[in-house]
């Protein structure tokens, strides 16, 4: 109740309610006294009109000194024999009915004063700022919140213009917003507070707001005012300010590795072009010529190895790269994928010592729509990691197969197998098992996800069959032309 008193500051102190209970009586005596002829035969009118007084502005207590000092002063002045206490049976009547009157005026006016009380009570109490307002914008009531945000009491702000005690700014251009209170008065409807406004408290202190102005109608729907709801949201808009600079931090330094990716990428390539370009022509001199020792030409062979592998990590690592900014794009035309699978197991298998590349498909063309230098670089992962991940004597095999509406490739090895549990891992950037044969097997764990993301580029589709020990077989699927 003190906090009520202290913050809603309406009701006035217990002497003053009293003193009013006496006043309006002392009133009605003399006023009763001075119109006596007129009042004799019933005096009690004026007093009931004090006693409702009393009731109405000081509560129960100041009621009921009323009703008192009321039969006292009746029974004294008005009720013959004047100026003594006595009184005729008939008189006794006359004064229980004014007392239970009275009492009923004294009851209802402090129920009404309760339930007042709690409302009032309740928009106190609330952890949001409340504020109403009448139908001219002007302040009636503000709680405590209310007062603390905007820097006015409620003693002070009271009739004051809303626009004067909420000062709405937007947050980004400082130009003022409309204040809901007059939103809702012209449009008689809940009106939510627009995003990013800042109240300008009375000390100048810029506060971020959040919430809505809603009409107050009496029961037949006639606007009486309007109730202005709204919160402290400075802590949020600060976070989410501070998340987005992160966002944007985070966002450039992303974009500065794929820089900084690219740019080294295209600075490697370059002299390994030129060291892998003279190491072939070597390679092929030493072919035909057949004039080199077999030492020589296997030291050229591992240079060449070693340099194209360089090369395709280098290519790979560019790609993710491109990937990530959607800078991968495919260059279509009509292909025979049979002839491009042909043409790269006949590249790759002089490379191998002792290992079977084994290609099972139909003579006839597998017509699809595709970038053959994208399918090159695909085929040419999923044949090296079939090699790479199985015994250097197990023949990997390369089967065709054509369906309705695809043409699938196959790569099968009798390798070490995928466990089970990764394979829903395995197109992942950078994933690589982590069982110790493949951690001691050179990759990056970007071939696949490449893979995956060229194979979607062209409307396909990729999978994987895996017995852990067995061997695995990849497929790659794509749409075939009609
Ligand atoms: P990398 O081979 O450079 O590690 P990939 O993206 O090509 O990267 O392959 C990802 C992972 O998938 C490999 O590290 C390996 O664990 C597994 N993997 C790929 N191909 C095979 C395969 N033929 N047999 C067994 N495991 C494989």
């Amino acid at each position: 109740m003190r906090s009520w008193q202290t913050t809603i500051g309406t009701s006035p102190p217990a002497w003053m309610r009293y003193a009013v209970s006496v006043g309006s009586v002392v009133l009605a005596v003399i006023i009763s006294l001075v119109l006596y002829p007129y009042i004799e035969p019933n005096p009690f009118a004026l007093f009931i009109t004090a006693v409702a007084i009393s009731s109405w502005y000081g509560g129960l207590r100041p009621g009921l000194l009323a009703i008192l000092l009321s039969l006292v002063t009746i029974n004294y002045f008005f009720i013959a024999p004047l100026f003594t206490f006595s009184m005729a049976v008939s008189d006794v009547i006359r004064l229980t009915i004014f007392l239970i009157v009275a009492l009923l005026i004294s009851s209802l006016s402090e129920a009404r004063r309760i339930s007042e009380t709690r409302y009032a009570v309740t928009l106190a109490s609330l952890g949001d700022a409340v504020i109403t307002t009448d139908t001219a914008a002007r302040v009636v009531f503000m709680n405590a919140v209310a007062e603390a945000l905007t820097g006015w009491t409620l003693i002070e702000a009271r009739g004051k213009m809303i626009n004067e005690i909420v000062q709405l700014v937007h947050m980004d251009t400082r130009q003022k917003v409309e204040n809901p209170v007059d939103q809702v008065l012209r449009d008689g409807r809940v009106v939510e507070l627009a995003n990013h406004t800042i109240l300008i408290a009375r000390d100048g202190t810029e506060r971020a707001l959040d919430d809505s102005g809603a009409p107050i109608r009496n029961e037949a729907g006639k606007l009486l005012g309007v109730v202005l709801v709204f919160r402290d949201v400075t802590a949020r808009v600060q976070a989410e300010v501070e998340r987005e600079r992160l966002l944007q931090e985070a966002q450039a330094a992303v974009r500065m590795r794929e820089q900084f990716l690219s740019i080294a990428a295209h600075e490697l390539r370059t002299p390994l072009t030129s060291l892998l370009g003279n190491a072939q022509l070597m390679q092929r001199r030493a072919a035909r010529d057949g004039n080199m020792a077999e030492r020589e030409r296997r030291v050229i062979n591992v240079i060449v190895n070693q340099a194209r592998r360089l090369d395709n990590m280098i290519v790979a690592l560019l790609d993710v790269s491109r990937l990530e900014t959607g800078q991968l794009s495919i260059k279509c035309e009509h292909i025979d994928i049979g002839q491009l699978v042909q043409r790269i197991v006949d590249e790759i298998q002089p490379t191998l010592d002792q290992r079977l590349l084994e290609l099972i498909s139909p003579d006839t063309p597998l017509l699809i729509d595709g970038d053959a230098l994208r399918l090159e670089q695909v085929f040419q992962n999923l044949i090296q990691n079939a090699i790479k991940y199985s015994d250097p004597l197990a023949p990997v095999v390369i089967r065709t197969s054509e369906q309705a509406t695809t043409i699938c490739i196959h790569i099968e090895d009798q390798g070490i197998g995928i466990d089970p549990n990764e394979l829903p891992h395995l197109f992942q950037r950078f994933y690589r098992s982590d069982t110790s044969t493949v951690q001691q097997t050179a990759g990056l764990g970007i071939g696949l996800f490449v893979v995956q993301e060229i194979v979607k580029l062209h409307g396909g589709s990729v999978r994987v069959e895996s017995t852990l020990g067995v061997g695995s077989t990849f497929s790659v699927c794509l749409p075939r032309l009609p």
